[in-house]
């Protein structure tokens, strides 16, 4: 069984790898959803952009995920406000600004305005009293949650449905990274030079090193999130690589009215207009195993999620597809942009939740190179 259920019938030409070498005012390196915000960004100041990606466009995490657009950081709220003081407040309202303008740019085919929930626990009566114990804890820390979010205006509702009960986030979203990410990439081709298979060897002052050639540029961004600490050893005190699993199942009758997260947010699933359900999670009960930058799925994990799918789907579920993907993670839970040289600056470290706070970094990132404004305290430079 290999391949995404994501990309099922997606029609991908692909971009030639860069042949020799070039010279352009930036350079992006990733071409995940976070090195296509700089590309953007790049664009946007009237730059000329060469972008390259080891592998496909969001070949890595970024279309290999669960699909939640999720405003604000890792942590919910009051958390990340306990940890890092307000600022926590400034990245959940990027995170709600970007995925406010992903909708008015592409519609329904990339956002599903369909809220999320946070469930405290999993779908379902407890399976013993430890499971019934930490139900409870959870569900005092969403009404925590819900305390942080009024004070700050931010829209929250009580759930309380035939999954369980918690929380109701009406301004997030869902859907398909891996076509998100190529219609990006598609409309950045049109003005920037954008190439696959192109594995960057080393990152200096004004250039960087592919196995296929050498690319001159002033300004670069290493949008790379897992595995960062492999291309930046420098960053290994400060980022980690770990491995996040899912899979996805055939159709199911309707159950998830929006994605669905529940048991501390460490399991999660996603059910599509066709039935079809995304599911991952059990990262924490396998944490040793999982720090690693290796991106293939294992037995164990699987049969993990397995019981979550069930649970989710509330039946027995046939499993289509199986895989996993490198993220990474920092000691504090807050992303970094950090300068690795003159004009350099990387980012990555979302902590598993990227998929908005991935391109408000890299924006941060490009803003920081051309024009010198310094990153928003919520981002680790
Ligand atoms: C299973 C799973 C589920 C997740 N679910 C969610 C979710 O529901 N919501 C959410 O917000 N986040 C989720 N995440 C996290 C999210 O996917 C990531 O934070 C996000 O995709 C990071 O995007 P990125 O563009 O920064 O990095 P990536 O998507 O990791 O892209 C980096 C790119 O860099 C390339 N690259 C790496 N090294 C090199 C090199 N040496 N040379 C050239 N290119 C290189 C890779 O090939 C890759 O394409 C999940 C992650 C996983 C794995």
């Amino acid at each position: 069984m290999t391949g995404v259920g994501w990309d099922v019938g997606l029609d991908w030409p692909g971009f030639a790898p860069l042949h020799g070498d070039m010279t352009a005012d930036a350079c992006v390196v990733g071409l995940g959803a976070s090195g296509l915000a700089a590309v953007e960004a790049f664009a946007d100041y009237g730059m000329t952009v060469v972008a390259v990606d080891a592998g496909r466009v969001a070949g890595g995490a970024a279309g290999r995920n669960g699909g939640f657009l999720i405003a604000g950081p890792e942590d919910p709220l009051h958390l990340a406000i306990e940890r890092w003081g307000e600022c926590a407040v400034d990245l959940y309202r990027a995170t709600l600004d970007e995925l406010r303008t992903l909708a008015e740019r592409y519609g329904p085919a990339v956002v599903r305005p369909v809220g999320s929930i946070r469930l405290a626990g999993l779908p379902g009566e407890p399976r013993d009293e430890a499971e019934a114990a930490d139900r409870d804890a959870e569900l005092a820390d969403c009404a925590r949650q819900v305390v942080a979010l009024n004070a700050h205006g931010i829209a929250v509702e009580e759930y309380d449905g035939p999954l369980g009960r918690g929380l109701f986030l009406p301004d997030d979203a869902a859907t398909n990274p891996a076509i998100r990410a190529t219609l990006i990439a598609r409309d950045a081709a049109m003005r920037d030079r954008l190439c696959e298979n192109t594995r960057v060897l080393e990152v200096g002052r004004g250039r960087v090193l592919t196995e296929h050639g050498t690319i001159s540029a002033g300004a670069v961004v290493v949008a790379v999130d897992g595995r960062l600490d492999v291309l930046l050893p420098q960053l290994r005190d400060r980022v980690r690589t770990a491995r996040l699993q899912m899979l996805a199942t055939d159709a199911v009758p309707p159950r998830l009215p929006c994605p669905v997260y529940g048991r501390w947010g460490y399991d999660y699933a996603q059910q599509l207009d066709d039935g079809r359900l995304f599911v991952g999670g059990g990262r924490d009960r396998f944490l040793d195993d999982e720090w690693t930058s290796e991106s293939h799925p294992t037995e164990p994990v699987q049969a993990y999620i397995e019981t979550v799918a069930r649970r989710m789907a509330d039946r027995p579920v046939t499993v289509t597809h199986r895989w996993a993907a490198s993220v990474g993670f920092t000691e504090d839970g807050r992303p970094l942009c950090t300068r690795i040289a003159d004009g350099v600056v990387a980012v990555g470290g979302y902590n598993g939740t990227g998929n908005l706070v991935g391109p408000v970094a890299a924006r941060a990132a490009v803003d920081w190179i051309v024009d010198g404004t310094p990153p928003p305290a919520y981002l680790s430079t």
